[in-house]
Order: structure tokens, then C-alpha cells, then sequence
């Protein structure tokens, strides 16, 4: 067992608080001290772009972790502090309110970061989507009635287009790409995203980018790539993030689209890495990479906690099976895996015309990823597959002898 006096935890997100709950529930008694940037107790982000935005759920709904809980975890939560800069050799923390700290145990969880388009930040009536503030700000746009332009049709552009279309709103959701999400899932499984959002009313335009937003001080709408325009009132950029690791450059980490950690998620002497700013090696799946949802930050948060704690020679993997879930109208789309367009796909229950089913993707000979739509049942049992390296053949035949 590594012996250490204190742990300090950069992101009082998700993966922040659930690590700082593993190192207690594994009896850890030294200091904890937990440094968030945003002013909120840890809440959740799902929500945002869901119930919440939508007006269903309060702020009461969104907390990670009750007070009380809070309270028994004994934790130096240090809430509205930026870490500005870190320097591995000496162990020193800098942080914004000018103190300066030496770390023992480091775990950097400090998330990602919207992109935005050029001049949107600032404009009023354009929005990203990642904090309470900013759903909150969002929300209230949406509950005044308006039309809505969604660039980008990932997750956050499909989400909120399904609760901007709840609410009645007009709303056009513009991607560059052939099909939604088609770069992961490919033109024929993204194409039945577009179809969901079209037969829920939604003006989907697809193989078109945003050349300029419209407006001066408030944005009027989008200019696209095709030479059109499209009228709004408000423009949500789903367009993807960049992990924050900007205060980390220069530090002794290797930062390269994210603080790059081995397979056991240590990124530095003592120092480990979490969620969405951490880009590890997955033996799993033989690659390095960062993933970007929410069963991941749990998990690696209490992965890396727990390598804070062991001696090197005790130290083992981290080799999920990610997966992550997206709800939009009343379709429950769920991955589990790596997939990429390129894969062999197989649909192996139900039928996209339905658009209840189940496909699942090959690589090498072998089960990489499933996605089901409202099949809960069979992402969980090929996720198992995946999990045990299955071959692709032997997959095949799981799912005829299931069906
Ligand atoms: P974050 O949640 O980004 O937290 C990082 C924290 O660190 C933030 O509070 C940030 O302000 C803080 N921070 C950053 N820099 C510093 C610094 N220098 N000093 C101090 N603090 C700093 N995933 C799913 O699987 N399913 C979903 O349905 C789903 N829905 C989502 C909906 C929305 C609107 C969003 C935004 C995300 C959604 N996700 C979903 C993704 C999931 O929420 C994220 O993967 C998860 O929040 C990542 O957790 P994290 O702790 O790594 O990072
Ligand atoms: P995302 O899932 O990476 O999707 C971004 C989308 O925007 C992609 O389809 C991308 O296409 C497209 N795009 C990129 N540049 C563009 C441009 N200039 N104009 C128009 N479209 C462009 O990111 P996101 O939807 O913004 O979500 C932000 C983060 O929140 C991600 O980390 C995501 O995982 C997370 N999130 C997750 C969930 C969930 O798991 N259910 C829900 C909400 C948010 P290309 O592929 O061509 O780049």
C-alpha cells in the first residue's frame, strides 16, 4: 500500500466527488481536498440537456452527492478556485486565489469544455451546453418560445433538439456530416437518428456546416455552407468539446488531447488522471483514448483513486467496456464498446425500420461495440461478449441461438 497523508482531486465534477467517496469507503482517513472551479455543489450534467432543461426537474434534482452525505465524507471542498498551474518535480499547485499548495496524491479530473463557433461567445441568444448556468440560461430561452437552430446533431445537439421539440418549439438541427453521430456509428445507423428527429418534426439538414452566425449584439440565425439562411432565435453549438489540460502544459505530464495516463490511469508520480480530460491506455481494446460520458467518469474516478493507494507492483488496469446512454423522445439509445464507422455491423435483434433494435460492430475478428434502441436487455448481454473478448463469430452465433 502506498503511504500518503493527503490526496488532493483538481474538478469537483463527477469524477472529483466519486473519487473522494472511494477513497473513504476505502478507509483512507488522510486529508481529502477537493478544488472545483464553479461556485455549485458537484451536480450532474445529464439532465441539463433532459429533464432539467426541460422544465421537469428542479436544481434540488441535479446534486451528486446529498449535504449530509457531503458532511460524514470530510472533505476540503475548496469551490470557485481555479488550479492555474502545476509543477510535477517540486509537487507544487497553483491555484487562482493566489495560494500555493505541495501535493502528495494528485487526481486531475478536470473535465472538458465546450467548443463554440466563431463569434458565439458573447452573442446573446448563443449557447453551449455543459454548466448548470448555462442550461439554466438556456432553459428559460426555450420556456419564452423560440426558434431554434442546433449545430451539430452529437449528443448534445440530439438531446436538445428532442426537448426543444417536447416544448413545441421550431427547431432546425444542421450537421456536416451525412448522418448524426455517422463518423462512431456509421451513415445507415446515423440516418435512423435522422429519421427519429424528423418524425418528431424536427428540420434536420444534413451535409451542410454554418458558415457565420447572423447578428450583431443578438443572434438572427445561421448562414450555412450551401449559401442559405435560417432564422433563430436561439443557437445551441453542440460541436463537440476540448478537455481542459491548458493549466496542465509545461508541468512535466505528457498533455496531448488530454493528460495522458497509463493503463493503471497514473500520469505522473502519484498523480493520476479521470473522466473526460484523461486519455488512457485501454488494453481492452488495444487503444488510447478519451471517453466522454458518464458511466466512464464513475468508474475511472474510482479507479484512480484507488491507484493513488497502491504500491506500483499491486497496481492493475483499467479495461472497461465503456458505455453511455442517450434519451431523445422516447428512444433509449445505448453503446456499450468502441465503435467506429468502418466496423462490420450487424443488426442482431429487431429492425431499424421499427426502430427498436439491436446492432452490433466487428473489428479484427471480434465484438467491439453494441448499440441498442430501447433493447436494454441485449446491450447489457453483448456488452458481457465484448467484456470477455468475443470472437465476432461467436458473437453471431450468441445472437442466433438467443433469438
Ligand atoms: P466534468 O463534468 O466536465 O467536470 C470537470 C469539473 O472540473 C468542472 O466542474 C470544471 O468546471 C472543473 N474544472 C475545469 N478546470 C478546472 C481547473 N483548472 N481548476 C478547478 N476546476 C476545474 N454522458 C452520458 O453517458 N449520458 C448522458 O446522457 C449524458 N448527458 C450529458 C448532458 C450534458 C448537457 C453534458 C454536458 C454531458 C452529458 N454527458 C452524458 C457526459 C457526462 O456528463 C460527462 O462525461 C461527465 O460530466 C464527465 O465528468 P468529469 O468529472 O470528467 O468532467
Ligand atoms: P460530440 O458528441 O462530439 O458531437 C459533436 C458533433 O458536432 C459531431 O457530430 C461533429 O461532427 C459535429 N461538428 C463538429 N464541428 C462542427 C461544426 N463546425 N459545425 C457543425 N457541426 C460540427 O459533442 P457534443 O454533442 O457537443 O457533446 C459535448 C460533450 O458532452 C461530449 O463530450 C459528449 O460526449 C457529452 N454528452 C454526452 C451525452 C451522452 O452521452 N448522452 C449527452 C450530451 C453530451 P464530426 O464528427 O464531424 O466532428
Amino acid at each position: 500500500m502506498a503511504m500518503r497523508s493527503s490526496i488532493t482531486i483538481v474538478g469537483a465534477s463527477l469524477a472529483g466527488i466519486r473519487a473522494a467517496e472511494t477513497l473513504r469507503r476505502d478507509g483512507f482517513d488522510g486529508r481529502v481536498t477537493l478544488i472545483g472551479d464553479e461556485l455549485h455543489e458537484p451536480y450532474d450534467r445529464p439532465p441539463l440537456s433532459k429533464q432539467y432543461l426541460a422544465g421537469e426537474w428542479d436544481d434540488s434534482r441535479l446534486a451528486l452527492v446529498d449535504a449530509g452525505r457531503l458532511a460524514t465524507l470530510n472533505i476540503d471542498l475548496r469551490l470557485g478556485v481555479r488550479a492555474t498551474s502545476l509543477d510535477v518535480a517540486s509537487r507544487t499547485l497553483h491555484t487562482a486565489d493566489g495560494t500555493s499548495e505541495i501535493v502528495d496524491g494528485l487526481l486531475i479530473a478536470t473535465g472538458a469544455t465546450p467548443r463554440n463557433l466563431a463569434g458565439g461567445a458573447g452573442m446573446d441568444g448563443v449557447f453551449t451546453l455543459r454548466t448548470l448556468d448555462e442550461s439554466r440560461a438556456l432553459r428559460s430561452r426555450l420556456a419564452a418560445g423560440a426558434r431554434v437552430v442546433v449545430v451539430g446533431a452529437g449528443f448534445i445537439g440530439a438531446e436538445v433538439a428532442a426537448t426543444a421539440r417536447g416544448l413545441g418549439l421550431d427547431v432546425t438541427l444542421i450537421e456536416p456530416l451525412a448522418a448524426p453521430l455517422a463518423r462512431v456509428l456509421g451513415t445507415k445507423i446515423g440516418s435512423v437518428m435522422a429519421e427519429v428527429h424528423r418524425e418528431h418534426g424536427v428540420d434536420v439538414q444534413l451535409g451542410v456546416g454554418v458558415d457565420a452566425l447572423i447578428g450583431t449584439d443578438r443572434v438572427e440565425g445561421v448562414r450555412l455552407s450551401n449559401g442559405k439562411s435560417v432564422a433563430a432565435d436561439v443557437v445551441v453549438v453542440g460541436i463537440g468539446v476540448i478537455p481542459n489540460d491548458q493549466w496542465l502544459v509545461g508541468s512535466g505530464l505528457t498533455i496531448d488531447n488530454g493528460v495522458v495516463c497509463d493503463a493503471t490511469t497514473l500520469a505522473g508520480p502519484g498523480i493520476t488522471a479521470a473522466g473526460d480530460v484523461a486519455r488512457w491506455y485501454n488494453p481492452l481494446f488495444d487503444e488510447t483514448a478519451r471517453v466522454e460520458h458518464w458511466d466512464h467518469a464513475v468508474e475511472m474516478g474510482a479507479h484512480a483513486a484507488r491507484r493513488l493507494l497502491v504500491a506500483d507492483e499491486d497496481a492493475t488496469p483499467f479495461a472497461p467496456v465503456p458505455f453511455f446512454w442517450s434519451d431523445q423522445y422516447d428512444r433509449k439509445i445505448q453503446l456499450a464498446g468502441r465503435a467506429r464507422h468502418d466496423d462490420q455491423i450487424e443488426i442482431v435483434t429487431g429492425s431499424l425500420e421499427e426502430r427498436r433494435f439491436a446492432a452490433i460492430f466487428g473489428r479484427n475478428n471480434k465484438i467491439v461495440a453494441v448499440l441498442g434502441m430501447n433493447r436494454p436487455r441485449h446491450v447489457m448481454q453483448y456488452r458481457q461478449l465484448i467484456a470477455a473478448g468475443t470472437s465476432w463469430d461467436d458473437a453471431l452465433a450468441f445472437g442466433q441461438s438467443a433469438s
